[in-house]
């Protein structure tokens, strides 16, 4: 029953993100919904609203003290995992410092895993200095597979007075060999509390936790189909408990606060529904889903590598990296086909910062950095599972399409202006699709793979490869390029070919000039001493390319005072470094920032503004291949342009023609479009506008 909701609204959306949160079981949300309307009572209510609701907490907890093996240790309920921590790392330390007191030997380490969750680290790191322990707090490694280094915990365990590992990780699955800690453990005569964080664990692996020498384990009811904010704490019978929370003594006194009835209800339902083994997909089926799942992104994404190890991991995670594609790009791939990945790591708009986790199990930058993670819940069917393997290969179409991984075909050659940036520093490029020719402008390193497989893929012959300072490495792209280069082709120290033809330019200068189709770039010097060259881009005739064809200048800014005499007040300088984001600006010296707070139009105002403008262009800044891969649900809408961020320089050029149309930016999340608006606005276009939020809060009907 609820296995076929789950599908209906997979439909659409393909949430693969199960080792975040999960949406909440439509059973256990009919069991929420009781406690908050029919079944309100208050458990510590003596009266029969209050025994109904205390009838329902017992109920609920000795189905988890069944499943989970409590035997006579606690079992509370509530709010989480990190509240789960928290407790657990106060009871030991307390329990430490008094033993510290009384001048017991308690050992001088805290030992956590390598890849624990974060609020392992925190909350020791909390805890000891509140209490004034001052203990050390010590890594446990991991191997290459994300597991514990056993024999280095063999050397510390003597030491520890508290080890904590987890027994699956959020990020990569990694199942940890519990009993061989234990064992470890045992035979070292270790004094040390072990805390298991079992967050990953609920529903995918068997728990019997009396059976075992962990003290402490702390679940979160959000990651198996219950709601956010209902967690549980398992104590051993004997292990040192300290509350964190005092007040009412609800919880036998070891959580206080009256109890979130709703949440417990709905945990319920998901502990009663394990209990049963009637809802949940066996690990047969699942491991066979997570196969079908990575046999696609094999097909999709070629060199795609797992960074877990499958056969030791839940069979419900897949980590992965792809050659030469970021996490951001692929987020933003899957995100555009509507399939909710993460990024294995926390990621900035400019750059992903490692995954600690990744970065732990000794993986290359490029993996660790690049991180994707797949996952999914026990509730996953085949419906679900096919239709993100067409989604998959979707999002595989698209990036090949965009010359992003590579591809047998060659891929339709794009014409115009790109811009390719690195942390403020900006490379150009500018292509002619009918001649299948381009010119590179200043090369960053870190845009030579870049470059180099978009040349490739469409096939283009670069005629120069110039930059706006002297001596300015380009050998490494030459190296790349191959045949696609001329690289014994004659050039000045710029890089600008011995051959380029002379051009007379608006102030009667002669300057050497690359053929582009119709257009022709010109070289100039300009700057103190010459040492800074600056490039026209412009619609040359056979010997003169007058300052009013001139439609961008590359260079450095400290240039544009001296290219005012020969280009026109609607050039726009592309400039060789962009910090603020700003892609292009204005060569006329009048136009300054007009940022209004007009410019942001929610999806409300948005039906009605295009009402009110039918001459309106919707433009969609997000990238190509997110463009190609969007699910699109109907044609009833308008047809939008597809102008990423680093094509902005070009159709702003021919935008700012007609500044009485107006431009409504939309991307993902509204970051993007914003930028774009701005850079517009600072243009002179006052009518452009973002759509604040992006598809995310207004998935617009897209014309196919
Ligand atoms: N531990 C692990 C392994 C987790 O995955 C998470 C949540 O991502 C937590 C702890 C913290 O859980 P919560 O945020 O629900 O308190």
């Amino acid at each position: 029953m609820c296995i076929e909701q789950h599908t209906s609204i997979m439909t659409t959306e393909i949430y693969l993100d199960g080792n975040a949160t999960s949406a909440v079981l439509p059973a256990a949300i009919d069991a929420a919904i009781d406690t908050m309307g029919r079944r309100f009572g208050n458990p510590s209510s003596t009266h029969a609203a209050g025994l109904q609701a205390k009838a329902l907490l017992d109920e609920a907890r000795a189905c988890a003290v069944g499943l989970l093996g409590v035997g006579d240790g606690r079992l509370m309920f509530n709010s989480g995992a990190t509240e789960g921590i928290q407790t657990s790392v106060l009871s030991a330390l307390v329990a430490l410092r008094e033993r510290q007191l009384k001048g017991e030997a308690i050992g001088d380490l805290l030992v956590y895993g390598a890849t624990e969750h974060k609020a392992v680290p925190e909350s020791l790191a909390h805890w000891n200095r509140l209490l004034g322990l001052n203990l050390t707090l010590q890594k446990l490694p991991v191997d290459g597979d994300g597991a514990h280094d056993l024999p280095m915990l063999r050397q510390l365990a003597v030491r520890a007075a508290l080890v904590c590992t987890m027994a699956a990780n959020n990020e990569t699955g990694v199942i940890t060999d519990l009993s061989a800690i234990e064992t470890v453990l045992t035979e070292t005569n270790s004094a040390a509390y072990w805390l298991v964080d079992c967050v990953q664990a609920l529903g995918k692996l068997d728990l019997q936790l009396s059976s075992t020498r962990i003290d402490y384990a702390p679940f979160s009811g959000h990651k198996l189909y219950a709601p956010k904010g209902i967690g549980m704490l398992y104590v051993r019978a004997g292990a040192p408990f300290t509350p964190l929370i005092m007040g009412g003594g609800q919880e036998a006194g070891q959580r206080s606060g009256t109890e979130n009835m709703a949440g417990i209800a709905a945990l319920g339902v998901v502990l009663a529904a394990l209990e049963r083994r009637d809802t949940f997909r066996s690990h047969g089926e699942l491991y066979s889903f997570r196969a079908r799942l990575a046999d696609s992104l094999r097909t999709a994404l070629p060199g795609v590598v797992f960074n877990n190890p499958l056969d030791k991991s839940l069979p419900t995670t897949l980590n992965f990296s792809v050659p030469g594609l970021s996490s951001r790009e692929l987020m933003d791939v899957f995100d555009a086909a509507q399939v909710r990945v993460s990024a294995g790591s926390a990621c900035s708009s400019a750059k992903a910062a490692p995954s600690y986790v990744l970065d732990a199990m000794g993986l290359p930058l490029w993996r660790s950095a690049g991180a994707i993670r797949m996952s999914f819940g026990p509730l996953a069917d085949e419906a679900l599972i096919s239709a993100a393997c067409a989604r998959i290969e979707r999002c595989g179409a698209a990036l090949r399409a965009s010359c992003l991984i590579p591809s047998e075909r060659t891929a339709v050659p794009h014409d115009g202006l790109l811009q390719l940036g690195v942390e403020g520093a900006c490379s150009w490029m500018v292509l002619d699709a009918a001649s299948r020719s381009c010119v590179v402008i200043d090369p960053l390193p870190e845009m030579t793979s870049r470059i180099e497989s978009y040349v490739r893929c469409q096939n283009y012959q670069v005629l120069a490869i110039v930059s706006t300072l002297p001596n300015a490495g380009r050998t490494m792209l030459i190296d790349a390029l191959g045949r696609h280069f001329d690289r014994h082709a004659e050039a000045d120290e710029y890089g600008w070919p011995a051959s380029a033809r002379t051009l007379i330019l608006e102030n009667g200068a002669a300057a050497g000039a690359v053929r582009l189709g119709a257009q022709a770039l010109a070289s100039v010097a300009c700057g103190t001493g010459d040492e800074l060259r600056a490039y026209l881009l412009g619609s040359a005739d056979d010997t003169r390319l007058p300052a009013s064809a001139v439609r961008f200048a590359f260079s450095a800014r400290p240039a544009q005072q001296a290219l005012l005499a020969i280009s026109a007040e609607q050039t726009l300088l592309c400039p060789t470094r962009d910090e603020q984001n700003q892609f292009c600006i204005s060569m006329s010296p009048h136009l300054s920032a007009t940022l209004a707070a007009d410019m942001q139009l929610n999806s409300l105002a948005l039906d009605a503004f295009l009402q009110a403008h039918p001459d309106a262009i919707l433009i969609d800044v997000r990238e190509p291949y997110e463009f190609a891969a969007t699910i699109t649900p109907g044609a009833a809408g308008r047809v939008a342009q597809s102008v990423p961020l680093n094509r902005l320089a070009e159709h702003a050029s021919a935008w700012l023609r007609d500044k009485q149309s107006p431009l409504v930016f939309f991307c993902r999340s509204g970051n993007r479009s914003m930028k774009a608006a701005q850079c517009l606005r600072r243009l002179g276009h006052q009518q452009s506008y973002s759509l604040t939020g992006g598809l995310a809060l207004a998935p617009l009907q897209l014309a196919a």
